[in-house]
């Protein structure tokens, strides 16, 4: 069990749920980072007392160093600092709780120093999911999912020796805000509709994802890579009580779901934990008050961003870098006010026409398509 941790994305919706984690089980912090959230993030140094606290912003690294004058805590800023939380000697696992491809080379860093990567941060394996697997079996490191469909999946294939005896992986899906409705209806959603979603409290860009379903399709390509499966043996199921968090068929016709509250504080500390399971923080379920649980197909028709999602998982190579980069440019330009609902999957579209996409894909390959997926869309 994971004794010691650095948390990347402390201030965020999965790092402050894993700091609570953290207190619970009695797991030592010994490194938080933010971009520029100072307030929140002296406040957890004061609580927790990491070596070290980064700020990805360097103005409010110099804020934070001031805050922090007092104690112990060496302040870092920048990429750089980053790296430097990821790779800290005396830790067992890093949790990559940024949002966004940002969280990509601390991750390979971790990996490379032979660490658990207890990893939220999916756009990481979007982007890079086979440099980043390579990465864990060259140094001896291992990816553990945070995600709470992939966390189900692992723990459904616990004690599953051979994958070939697994026939097909379910991920379930809430369904977002907009579940049910049409295209058109969706067009002009503001940023306040998108971020009413039903089930879960989550960080803004993962919410927007939520409601588009490119959330579903950015997990079935972190399925793919995480359990090495290709795109026909995954499939997507609404299931909108988010009780069944998703299932793994066998060869056999046995189907393996976890349950559980739509509460991240079980995948988090599963991922801290196993192969252990201790008393924690979430919820228990009580079976006699759920109510009857329901399960639809997805529609990609009107939630076209799953439709660009499983085409790009299709071609492979870098154009799931191609995707998630323009995704995250066209979410940040929605949530900014200057781009309509609508238009986020128009952008990822013409993205994914307008840059070419390389077969085994490098670092540099990666970061190039990305970056030219950011421009492509907006
Ligand atoms: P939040 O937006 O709540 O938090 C993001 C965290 O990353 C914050 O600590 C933020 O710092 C930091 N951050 C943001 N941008 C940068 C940057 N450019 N450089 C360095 N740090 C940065 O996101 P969530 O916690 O919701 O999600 C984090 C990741 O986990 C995402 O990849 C998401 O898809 C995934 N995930 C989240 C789930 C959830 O329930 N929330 C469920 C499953 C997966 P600051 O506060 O200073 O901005
Ligand atoms: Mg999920």
């Amino acid at each position: 069990m994971t004794k010691k941790i650095a948390l990347l994305g402390s201030t965020g919706s999965i790092g402050r749920q894993t700091l609570e984690v953290c207190g619970a089980l009695g797991i030592g912090v010994e490194a938080l980072s933010a971009n520029r959230n100072v307030v929140l993030l002296e406040e957890q140094c004061r609580k927790y007392r990491p070596r070290l606290a980064v700020c990805m912003d360097r103005e409010a690294a110099k804020t934070l160093q001031i805050k922090l004058s007092d104690t112990e805590v060496k302040v870092a800023g920048g990429p750089e600092g980053l790296m430097e939380c990821a790779t800290l000697d005396g830790v067992d696992t890093v949790v990559g709780a940024v949002m966004g491809m940002v969280g990509l080379q601390p991750a390979l860093a971790a990996l490379r120093e032979g660490r658990r990567l207890a990893l939220a941060n999916k756009e990481t394996l979007v982007c890079a999911g086979d440099l980043v697997m390579e990465t864990a079996r060259r140094y001896g490191g291992e990816v553990v999912p945070v995600d709470s469909e992939h966390s189900a999946l692992f723990q459904c294939l616990q004690g599953c020796r051979d994958r070939g005896g697994v026939k097909r992986l379910i991920l379930t899906a809430s369904g977002g805000p907009f579940f049910g409705k049409t295209r058109a209806e969706m067009e002009h959603m503001t940023v306040a509709d998108a971020l009413n979603h039903p089930n879960w409290s989550m960080g803004a860009k993962i919410t927007v994802d939520s409601a588009t379903m490119m959330n579903k399709g950015l997990e079935v390509i972190e399925a793919m890579r995480l359990y090495d499966m290709p795109l026909e043996k995954i499939s997507v199921v609404i299931h909108r009580e988010s009780i069944i968090h998703s299932l793994v068929e066998y060869c056999d016709n046995a189907v393996l779901a976890q349950l559980g509250q739509p509460d991240m504080r079980l995948p988090i500390q599963y991922a801290l934990t196993w192969p252990e399971r201790v008393p924690g923080p979430a919820k228990e379920l009580d079976l006699l008050s759920c109510k009857a649980l329901t399960f639809l197909a997805p529609d990609p028709e009107n939630f076209p961003c799953l439709a660009l999602a499983l085409e790009a998982a299709r071609r492979g190579g870098s154009a799931t870098a191609i995707l998630n980069g323009a995704n995250e440019a066209a979410v940040g330009a929605f949530l900014a006010g200057e781009l309509g609902f609508g238009e986020i999957a128009r952008r990822v579209e013409k993205a994914l026409e307008d840059v070419p996409a390389v077969e085994d894909p490098t670092l540099e390959d990666i970061l190039e398509a990305d970056a030219a997926a950011r421009q492509a869309a907006i």
